[in-house]
């Protein structure tokens, strides 16, 4: 199978030092090699593993680093001192280190050989100690990383490096997305308002907005044999509503859905944009609000945020690329109304159409409803219910002073027929219980707008939040209340100091 980040790469550095001699030395480099196989071979492990020469001395780690860094499709590095590799000689290595940085505690065996054991033996298999000599200069010099303990076939020691490597495929991803705002956000609305420029030095990641016409001017440029294609994929698909169908009353508003589509799609890939939004009271020359083609484009991997919301666009691109190759994906979530059933509470979620059809493995119906809101024709949607089963909702809050991410883990449900509701939907227990959560993600400040992803764990974005540098409060089966409550607290004295003057 192809891994998912086949075109990108992970270097895995073994230290040591040259007291050793050649012959140890040439079976720290046999052994070291066998990991990064173990590790490259496993399917799970979603980008190639490249294994580096060992390194012996403060210069080669030094170089080893920069061309890290200098090499666009190095998504990390993985490091593990096979030996005693005095850690000082790490030290202008991680001073210069930008990438992501996993530190692989192992060993080449995996149970003693206690009936020979020798100090021959001991002397080759040392990582206990010196991997801690590494673990102690990475948290004096402040290095960011995940260590990772066991060995290289052990499934969670897979499972903990492929989150990291899909956490730093986000964060590569998030260096050189691009995002379309059309128009701004919703007029009034607070948490959709936030520091570009701040987001820009943080992840990487360009927002800036153009007139919704330029897109409403790819739009008028659709052109039949374009809008037929489209249509046909429809068709194909999807269940499509009978007064939409060819000949049928309505057809000339899939046709319009379809031309937005391919507005869109044109205007997004001549700019290189993986993420945009549009706003609802700003719709220019466009016939309908964007249902169907949003619900499409997300499906493919691109960011949306509705109202305008920038920084939900960026979330759902993200959640895509950390998600290349799993089951389920990543869809604009908002939590819209409640069961409040006392002891089983359930939250409905959806948005005015833009749900991701990713998130169900059903065939969705294609429909048509007047919106209510908006002033324009009635817009053409996807009506689906997101698959039962584990997911994570995460918002990206701006804080005034920094970013926030906010994730909660809660479990998709199979909900009651819903004829009278046309639109994509989840319905969810949230964790540990509504009031919990609820309480906990408002003390938060967290938004109304998430990504729901169905394909990316908890611990992938807190992978991801550790690389960037941002908080990530979580929600989930431990959470209570009152902790919940002095993790705000104390977060916001640690994030305080931490960023400085
Ligand atoms: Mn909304």
């Amino acid at each position: 199978m192809t891994k998912p980040y086949a075109d990108k790469q992970v270097w895995f550095l073994t230290g040591s030092q040259g007291l050793y001699g050649e012959e140890t030395l040439q079976q720290v480099a046999d052994q070291s090699q066998d990991v990064a196989r173990l590790l490259d071979e496993n399917e799970s492990t979603p980008a190639p593993i490249v294994w580096r020469p060992v390194l012996t001395d403060a210069e080669s780690i030094r170089r080893a680093m920069l061309d890290a860094n200098a090499d666009d499709s190095v998504l990390g590095v993985i490091v593990w001192m096979h030996t005693f590799s005095p850690a000082k000689m790490w030290i202008k290595g991680l001073e210069e280190l930008r990438k992501p940085l996993l530190h692989l505690h192992t060993q080449a065996n995996v149970e003693l050989p206690w009936s020979d054991i020798d100090f021959d033996f001991m002397n080759l298999n040392q990582a206990a100690h010196g991997d801690r000599e590494f673990g102690y200069i990475a948290t004096r010099l402040g290095t960011s990383r995940k260590t990772v303990v066991g060995h290289a076939s052990d499934p969670r020691v897979v499972s903990e490096t492929e989150s990291w490597i899909r956490a730093a495929a986000g964060i590569a991803e998030a260096k050189s997305l691009k995002v379309a705002r059309f128009g701004d956000n919703m007029r009034f609305v607070a948490v959709t308002e936030g520091d570009k420029t701040e987001v820009e030095q943080r992840l990487g990641t360009e927002v800036n907005t153009w007139g919704v016409n330029e897109l409403a001017a790819k739009v008028e440029a659709a052109t039949d044999a374009q809008v037929d294609a489209v249509i046909a994929d429809y068709l194909e698909q999807y269940e499509v509503a009978d007064e939409l169908l060819p000949g049928a009353e309505r057809h000339e508003s899939l046709r319009d859905a379809a031309a937005i589509e391919v507005g869109l799609r044109t205007f997004l890939d001549e700019g290189g944009f993986k993420a945009f939004t549009d706003n609802f009271e700003d719709l220019g020359a466009l016939k309908q609000l964007p249902g169907i083609a949003v619900q499409r484009l997300m499906a493919e991997g691109y960011g949306f945020g509705g109202e305008g919301d920038w920084k939900t666009a960026i979330l759902v691109r993200l959640s895509a690329v950390m998600g290349a190759g799993r089951a389920g994906g990543a869809s604009l979530m908002e939590d819209y109304t409640y069961d409040l059933t006392p002891g089983d509470g359930k939250i409905l979620g959806a948005h005015m159409l833009e749900v991701s059809p990713s998130l169900s493995s059903a065939k969705a119906r294609v429909e048509i409803h007047p919106l209510g809101i908006g002033g324009k024709a009635d817009p053409v949607r996807l009506v689906f219910t997101a698959d039962p089963g584990p997911a994570v909702v995460v918002a990206l809050s701006d804080i005034r002073t920094r970013l926030r991410l906010t994730a909660n883990v809660v479990e998709n449900i199979t909900p009651p027929e819903l004829p009278n509701l046309p639109v994509g939907r989840a319905v969810w227990q949230p964790k540990p219980d509504l009031p919990t959560s609820a309480a906990c993600w408002m003390a938060a400040g967290a938004a109304h707008h998430t990504v729901m992803s169905t394909s990316v764990p908890l611990e992938t974005y807190r992978d991801f939040a550790e690389m960037a540098g941002i908080e990530l409060l979580a929600i989930d089966e431990s959470t209570t209340l009152g902790g919940f409550r002095n993790e705000l607290k104390w977060n916001q004295v640690y994030h305080h100091i931490a960023e400085g003057l």
